[in-house]
């Protein structure tokens, strides 16, 4: 590894920078620090014993080390602005050799002035003129500041591949560092103006390569924008519709409208469909793929997790089958014949939708006429699986799913390359959550609420930060332990049933229909059912460790009850008092709450996007950063429209660079 080649870096550092995710030179110089440390030099007049300063002087005596039972004391004089002062240090002994008389040196500490001494508890011998900016790192037990910045700058003296993504034009437009020097600056601030420009020009490239992507995407679409044109008979798709056991929302109607209008023109669908969990998108995107159906296409839907897909088969196998319309399903944990034996039927036409998760955009899937591609949760996927699957079919429509309630200003940046619905009315006949935050010792209040739901026949689900609390020195609830308590509580009279992650699918199948089922009372999990289980009823959700969760997937988590006209409840148990939790207490409403949570939070995570790899900045921050972004998009498209149409050359070899870094999520 080229990383050893850096002066500095032994094993025990490896380890460390391991840990860091450092393995690459590379990775080293764009580990970039998350605040900085200003140190001024003052005078010796300004110097005072309340609040520690920095000041700088010439050693002038030759230090001496006393030792004080443990303690060991260093004690010297130098010569500052014409004054003698006398300066110790404590248990710093091994300094003494670096103390040489004659030698610049700047202490950090306390003075008194009436003793003339003072009392230092650091000693640095940078050269610094004024002041100095020093970088402060994210770091591991073990690993000091000082090491890890010592080690990057040495990084900078060896030979590195550093790829700069602005192209040459605008590096000139915006009078930007290059890269290297950029980076420099960053890790070795000269001075504050620099550092911001050096730091400008990084976000900016971060944000002109996700904005690149973006707009490619599109730029592709666009182009290659003849779409099928169905001609289908409206009148039978009213029928399915008023087949429907409810009648659709207000929303659910213009969205249906509009998707109607996307799949009989000639101009490609590239949709997304906003809206909060349970408003009906699902439902929307089952009448979507029986548009295309009557019009004689194939439909696939992806979904993020096999739970989720193998309950998208089931209701729309469920609803279909009796029109006629075959449905499969395509999951990684399948057998192979059984994927060979569809894989075969799909190419064959014998399928007319197919529903599965990642697998369905591995290269042996090919569909005989695809016509319309789902993509359900879709910032759950990354840019380039979306345009893996769209790529399988010669002109299909595209339709996003999305549960993702973000602020509006972002959504239209970041899906700024689709047309967009908007789905905000509910369901009719859906009452408010009750939410209510409890501290761990009021858990009897929330045992008691929860018999009253079984009694009254409902169902229940907990969910806990951990599947297993292996060390048992955390404070976190986890799954197993839960299911005893919980169990033990209502007198092993109720059934209590536990899923996640690690458990074999065949088991996860068999408990998700005893849930669905209503053997299954209680069931205990993690995380796994957030997106999109659908049991209608369930009427209590209560989550131990609230406050190890985002507002996002709290608000997803909680979506999971509430879903018919029954009175729903969410208790969130926590003994931190955090603004956050008593949003949720506040409102029902995910775009709300999509706000809230960005006026919360400094930095950082928007609504949960970063699940998505594209949208994992090591420095920008879309918030706080949300200008330059702006920029960054006109850039991006104006790149891409003119290297389009004036130099081919330089767009396919800028698209082929940015493909290397693209997939490393
Ligand atoms: P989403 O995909 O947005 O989470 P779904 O389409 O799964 O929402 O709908 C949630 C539940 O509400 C489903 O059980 C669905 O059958 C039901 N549903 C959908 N639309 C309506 C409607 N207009 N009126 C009543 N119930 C509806
Ligand atoms: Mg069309």
């Amino acid at each position: 590894m080229d990383i050893e080649l850096v002066k500095g870096v032994g094993r025990v550092t490896l380890n460390y920078l391991e840990k860091l995710h450092i393995y690459r030179i590379q990775d080293l110089i764009e580990y970039y620090p998350y605040r900085y440390n200003i140190l001024k030099i003052v005078s010796i007049d300004e110097a005072n014993n309340e609040i520690p300063c920095t000041i700088k002087g010439i050693i002038d005596t030759e230090p001496k080390v006393a030792y004080i039972k443990k303690l060991n004391k260093l004690s010297f004089r130098i010569l500052t602005d014409n004054n003698l002062v006398n300066v110790v240090i404590f248990n710093r002994a091994f300094l003494k050799t670096n103390l040489k008389i004659g030698r610049e040196i700047n202490i950090t500490g306390k003075y008194d002035r009436l003793k003339n001494q003072f009392v230092a508890s650091d000693i640095s011998f940078d050269k610094i003129n004024g002041s100095k900016i020093y970088p402060v790192y994210h770091l591991v037990n073990g690993l000091k500041n000082k090491i890890l910045s010592n080690i990057i700058k040495e990084a900078f003296n060896t030979r590195f591949d550093l790829e700069d993504y602005i192209p040459d034009y605008l590096l000139s437009k915006y009078n930007f560092l290059n890269k290297v020097d950029a980076c420099y600056e960053i890790h070795n601030p000269s001075t504050i103006t620099r550092l911001k420009q050096a730091k400008l020009r990084t976000i900016y490239e971060e944000f002109f390569i996700f904005m690149f992507k973006m707009n490619y995407l599109k730029h592709k679409y666009t182009i290659s924008n003849q779409g099928l044109i169905r001609n289908v008979d409206r009148t039978k798709i009213d029928e399915y519709i008023s087949s429907l056991p409810f009648t659709l929302t207000e929303d659910q109607k213009t969205t249906v409208d509009e998707i109607y209008h996307d799949l009989t023109s000639s101009e490609r669908m590239n949709r997304l469909v906003l809206g909060d969990v349970g408003s009906g998108k699902t439902c929307v995107a089952t009448i979507a793929m029986y548009i295309n159906y009557l019009a004689g296409y194939q439909s696939s839907l992806m979904a993020p997790t096999e739970i989720l897909a193998r309950q998208h088969y089931q209701s729309i196998s469920n609803s279909f089958n009796k029109l006629g319309i075959k449905v499969a399903l395509l999951v990684g944990s399948m057998k192979k014949k059984e994927k060979d034996t569809i894989l075969e039927k799909l190419i064959n036409g014998n399928i007319d939708i197919l529903i599965g998760t990642h697998a369905l955009i591995s290269d042996n899937v090919t569909f005989k006429n695809l016509g319309l591609v789902i993509t359900d949760e879709q910032h759950r996927f990354g840019v380039n699986q979306r345009s893996n699957l769209q790529n399988k079919g010669i002109m299909s429509d595209v339709l996003y799913l999305s549960a993702t309630p973000i602020p509006r200003t972002y959504a239209l940046t970041l899906y700024g390359d689709m047309d967009t619905s908007l789905i905000k009315t509910k369901p009719s006949g859906r009452k408010e959550i009750i939410t209510k935050v409890f501290k761990n010792k009021e858990i009897k209040e929330v045992l008691s609420k929860m018999l009253e739901e079984i009694k009254a026949n409902h169902q229940i689900y907990v969910v806990a930060p951990l599947i297993e609390d292996e060390d048992g020195n955390t404070e976190l609830n986890d799954v197993i332990n839960l299911k005893e308590k919980i169990s033990l509580a209502f007198n092993n009279k109720v059934s209590v049933e536990i899923l996640h992650g690690k458990m074999k699918n065949t088991d996860k199948d068999q408990v998700m229909n005893d849930f669905k089922e209503g053997k299954i009372k209680v069931l205990i999990s993690t995380t796994v059912i957030e997106v999109g289980v659908d049991v209608k009823n369930s009427t209590m959700m209560v989550i131990f460790n609230a406050e190890r969760f985002g507002l996002a997937t709290l608000h997803q988590l909680r979506g999971r009850v509430g879903r018919n006209d029954l009175q729903s409840y969410c208790y969130l148990i926590s003994d931190y008092d955090s603004k956050r939790l008593h949003v949720m207490e506040e409102s029902n409403d995910g775009f709300y709450i999509s706000e809230k949570d960005f006026e919360l939070r400094g930095e950082g995570d928007l609504f949960g996007t970063r699940q998505s790899g594209d949208m994992t900045f090591k420095m920008a921050d879309i918030k706080r950063d949300y200008k330059i972004l702006l920029q960054c998009k006109n850039d991006a498209k104006h790149f891409i429209d003119d290297n389009y149409s004036n130099n081919f050359q330089q767009y396919q070899e800028f698209r082929e660079i940015i493909k290397q870094i693209e997939f490393i999520d």
